[in-house]
């Protein structure tokens, strides 16, 4: 079985799950990135989410 989580990073501004990333389950700690948001128009801070 693959030790591997699907991440998604959500716009912190309109809730828009932008990204999604694959991550070894090593650890559980909370990714935040400052990416650009479509809805947004802009660089937003990305935090993420379930799902
Ligand atoms: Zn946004």
């Amino acid at each position: 079985m693959a030790d591997r989580v699907i991440i998604t990073l959500a716009c912190s501004k309109c809730k828009n799950k932008n990204y999604h990333f694959q991550r070894g389950k090593k650890k559980d700690f909370k990714i935040e990135l400052k990416k650009f948001c479509k809805a947004c128009g802009k660089q937003v801070l990305h935090k993420q989410t379930k799902g």
